[in-house]
């Protein structure tokens, strides 16, 4: 297919030098002239790719809603739509939405349940009973305050004051019990579900709930960490390219098989209710060059430079050993400075 390709692009040992050379020089640690100082084994040319799978799922449910039925027009007439057919538009964002619609013609007329059909039901605040507990007696139906004593004369002769006394007083409620607030005493309140009407209008609520799944991953066959190497530019072998199977993309096998991999990972939670309105990858290709090198004599070393942009990965570079040491006496003459003050 035209949109699968493979631009090879090219790695002398002189633009290797170039490059390790100018990176060598943005770290004050790491050895100068690094692309001068080895002698290349060879350069291999590999790719990294990132591939990005998206799926966009619908899920479909349905919900009863009720509501006061006051004696007004219902649609029942005609053919009730199978729910999973009622045509609803996806959310062109990809965000995750959800959206309610009836079903035409799922309009009906029941028997209040909540009232059993009377429009009123047992008020919630007292239970039924009509009363409930005194506030200012906590249902006691007696209340207590503190009350002072007069003063009296001692056997010296002196005024005291004696200690004030807790004094028991009958509270002016019915034996703990007043009168509910909500239903006034009448022990039943209109029903809220039927409004008092006794019967209430169902219809079928369908509940359409779109969602999304990222998935990610790597096929990189370097020593060079996953998330560094894709930040490397590259160009884009596949761009949010639709599609129903993997064999479709008309990929090489490894490519196949990663996204067979994330297809895997983007099965829905539940099959039963969702299904995939949508799957879409993208693929980005980094190319790498691995540079096989000697720096001392004998070993055998191995830096990676990726991306068009020519990012460098090298652990094993070698290391401005004067710097580090220079930081190290530095770092000592600082401590002995400050030992010095402390002590004085
Ligand atoms: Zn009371
Ligand atoms: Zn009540
Ligand atoms: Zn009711």
């Amino acid at each position: 297919m035209g949109e699968s390709k493979a631009t090879t692009f090219s790695m002398s040992n002189e633009n290797a030098r170039g490059v390790l050379n100018a990176w060598s020089k943005t770290g004050f640690f790491r050895a100068r002239n690094f692309g001068d100082r080895i002698r290349i084994e060879g350069i291999s040319s590999v790719a990294c790719r990132e591939i990005r799978l998206r799926v966009q799922y619908e899920d479909r449910s349905l919900k009863e809603v009720k509501t006061a039925f006051h004696g007004e027009a219902i649609d029942d007439v005609g053919v009730r739509a199978d729910p999973q057919e009622i045509p609803v538009e996806p959310p062109t964002d990809c965000e995750d939405r959800t959206v309610e619609v009836e079903v035409p013609h799922s309009e009906r007329v029941e028997g209040c349940s909540s009232c059993g059909g009377a429009g009123r039901s047992n008020c919630r605040m007292c239970q039924g009973v009509g009363r409930t507990a005194c506030h200012s007696c906590h249902g006691s139906g007696w209340r207590s305050h503190i009350e002072a004593q007069p003063p009296v004369r001692n056997r010296e002769g002196r005024m005291t004051f004696p200690p004030p006394k807790t004094v028991r007083l009958r509270c002016s409620c019915f034996g703990g019990q007043t009168q509910c607030s909500v239903c006034r005493g009448q022990k039943k309140v209109t029903c809220s579900s039927c409004e008092g009407m006794g019967r209430v209008k169902v219809s079928n609520l369908l509940v359409v709930t779109f969602s999304a799944s990222n998935k990610v991953c790597v096929l990189n066959p370097t020593s060079v960490p996953d998330d560094m190497a894709c930040l490397g530019e590259g160009e884009m072998e596949l761009e949010k390219r639709p599609f129903s199977g993997p064999a479709e993309l008309a990929v090489d096998a490894d490519l196949q098989a990663a996204v067979e991999g994330l297809l895997e990972r983007t099965r829905p939670k539940n099959e039963a209710t969702s299904r995939i309105l949508s799957r879409m990858v993208t693929v980005k290709r980094v190319p790498i060059w691995q540079v096989t090198y000697a720096f001392s004599s004998s070993d055998n070393r191995k830096a990676w430079i990726f991306g068009t942009d020519h990012r460098v990965f090298a652990p094993r570079a070698p290391r401005a050993w004067g710097r580090v040491f220079a930081v190290f006496v530095a770092g000592l003459i600082f401590l002995g400075i400050v030992a010095l003050l402390l002590t004085h």
